[in-house]
């Protein structure tokens, strides 16, 4: 493996690892090449946490958010307030995530999860910070609320990518990259998209969260995952591993205004 790759996941909660593990999670990732990654925050709360991880380990920065699934209340101005004060805390916060919208059945009600969602957005483009957004059943809903919002003035990411060719042209066309993650590495109609799709519209990221319905610890996820699906793109896309790490790598530092991490390629 050459020595100078770069790789950075650009969606994680390692605030729900162990804190304990956190540094080895960190060496592991940096043995993978993975210097960086972003903890997104799913409450109030959890943004806190992610904050706090930031500003304890220098390759971590974090997003402030409410997941879809926990936007059971509208945001208020008080909230509103509140995230706003938690994104100006440090200069490690990034971007605005885990926002979005998801339609599963047992997700909260879709007039709830709107206003919040349209709420973050407003936020991310006072603060000029980019949004790293959850779509899960609701593809031409998020498309259209980030058209309505103007989002794309921010840009962003449309994270965990498992979608079809149009619709990852779309958030393209809105101003986002696609974020491909681990089923990468195996479910075929995501590679025939991320076959089509450029490099200059791809970051990549693991999602890492805790998993123990797994048999081993050593197949959770972590941000070391991050060099397999570098890997597997560069199969894909018949071209080296450099390649797809510097491009993936460049769009997210710009993206997130983190240009010096990758000193040259700035
Ligand atoms: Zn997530």
């Amino acid at each position: 493996m050459p020595n100078n790759l770069v790789l950075g996941d650009c969606h994680t909660h390692l605030d729900q690892y162990d804190a304990a593990d956190m540094a080895e999670i960190l060496e592991r990732a940096k043995e993978s090449r993975v210097t960086f990654a972003v903890c997104a925050g799913t409450t109030i709360e959890s943004t806190r946490a992610c904050i706090e991880l930031a500003e304890s380990y220098g390759p971590l920065y974090a997003g402030i958010g409410i997941h879809p699934m926990e936007a059971r209340d509208q945001v208020t101005d008080r909230m509103y307030a509140e995230l706003e004060t938690l994104a100006k805390s440090s200069p490690k916060v990034v971007c605005i995530s885990e926002v979005g919208l998801d339609y599963l059945p047992e997700s909260p009600d879709h007039q709830t999860q709107d206003q919040v969602f349209r709420q973050h957005i407003r936020l991310a483009r006072s603060l000029k910070k980019p949004i790293i957004f959850h779509s899960r059943d609701s593809h031409p809903q998020v498309l259209q609320i980030l058209r309505d919002e103007r989002a794309g003035e921010v840009g962003g990411a449309m994270h965990y990518f498992q979608a079809d060719e149009a619709t990852a042209r779309e958030a393209i066309d809105c101003g986002f990259f696609i974020s491909l993650a681990r089923p990468l590495t195996r479910l075929e109609e995501i590679q025939a998209v991320a076959k089509v799709i450029p490099l200059e519209n791809i970051v990549l990221e693991t999602d890492a969260a805790p998993q123990p319905f797994k048999k081993y610890r050593t197949n959770w996820t972590e941000p070391r995952h991050v060099l397999s699906v570098a890997e597997t793109l560069a199969e894909i896309k018949e071209v080296s591993l450099e390649e797809v790490a510097q491009v993936t790598t460049r769009n997210l530092t710009r993206l997130l205004g983190l240009e010096h991490l990758t000193g040259a390629s700035a």
